[in-house]
């Protein structure tokens, strides 16, 4: 496979540095190789080291910086920690992805108290705590950018999901907010909602489910993590300045 991300676009991230959770698979490992594509040197935050150093080679493979962080984001102390090392070794720190996201779907009477706790720690609390972490050497630098990757499921609600959509409507409420905290020092947050992509999140649901799926997508497919990348980048970019406390939502028009 070829690993180069496809990019319709360039955008010049050059000098700057990023953090992207997630990044051992699916959109986060794709939104690391954009990033780290256009010039930016990536933390990329995991726990399964194994899969996070596959991330980081295939960055320098082409030629890029990257450095694995295992780290669970629901650990105030190790999400700290990451945050500064990032910064003692790369001096500043201007991009934030919070991509890690997990799903333990089931219908509310059969949701137990751990389907709830750690859809929401891991989605929620672990976008909280790093953004609060980086929110310091971000108006340090006057200057970041936050992307929170949500989900079309907080904007519609999918059954099954009462605990995923409350988190990802967390984010997207979290999101909002920190955006009006930050916005004086050049700091913009946004969300990205993503719909139906090809990930092991959604390989999960089976090929009947996914055949159904597609025909409810007006673009009769699901998306790759490439294209949920392509967003993310333009909102890491200086183009996107005037832009925040918005939900980019890409979904091949699912929502629409
Ligand atoms: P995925 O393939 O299951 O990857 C999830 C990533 O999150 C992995 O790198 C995983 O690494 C990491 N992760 C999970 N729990 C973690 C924790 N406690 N600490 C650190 N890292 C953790 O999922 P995906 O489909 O790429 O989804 C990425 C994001 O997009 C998620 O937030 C998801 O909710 C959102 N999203 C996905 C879709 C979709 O259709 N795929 C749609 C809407 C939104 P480890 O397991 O190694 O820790």
């Amino acid at each position: 496979m070829n690993d180069q991300p496809k990019r319709a676009f360039q955008v010049d991230l050059s000098g700057q540095a990023a953090i992207v959770t997630g990044a051992s698979r699916g959109i986060g490992r794709a939104v690391a190789l954009a990033l780290a594509a256009a010039g930016a040197k990536v933390a990329c935050v995991a726990r399964s080291v194994d899969k996070l150093a596959e991330t980081v080679e295939a960055i320098r493979a082409s030629g890029g910086t990257a450095e694995a962080f295992a780290c669970d984001v629901t650990h105030a102390e190790s999400v700290q920690q990451v945050v500064d090392a990032v910064v003692e070794k790369w001096d500043k720190l201007q991009i934030l992805v919070n991509n890690a996201g997990i799903t333990r779907d089931t219908l509310i009477p059969r949701m137990s108290d751990d389907d709830w706790d750690s859809v929401i720690n891991t989605n929620l609390r672990g976008s909280f705590l790093f953004m609060r972490a980086v929110t310091r050497p971000m108006m340090q630098g006057r200057y970041g950018r936050i992307i929170n990757i949500a989900s079309v499921s907080a904007l519609t609600g999918n059954a099954g999901q009462a605990n995923y959509a409350a988190s990802k409507a967390g984010v997207i409420g979290m999101t909002r907010v920190v955006a009006k905290e930050l916005a004086s020092r050049k700091v913009t947050v946004n969300a990205v909602a993503p719909g139906f992509i090809k990930t092991e999140m959604t390989d999960a649901l089976g090929p009947v489910v996914l055949d159904e799926v597609k025909k409810r997508i007006p673009v009769k497919r699901v998306g790759e993590a490439e294209e949920i990348a392509a967003g993310v980048l333009f909102l890491a970019s200086e183009a996107a300045s005037y832009i925040t406390g918005q939900v980019l939502v890409i979904d091949g028009g699912l929502c629409a």
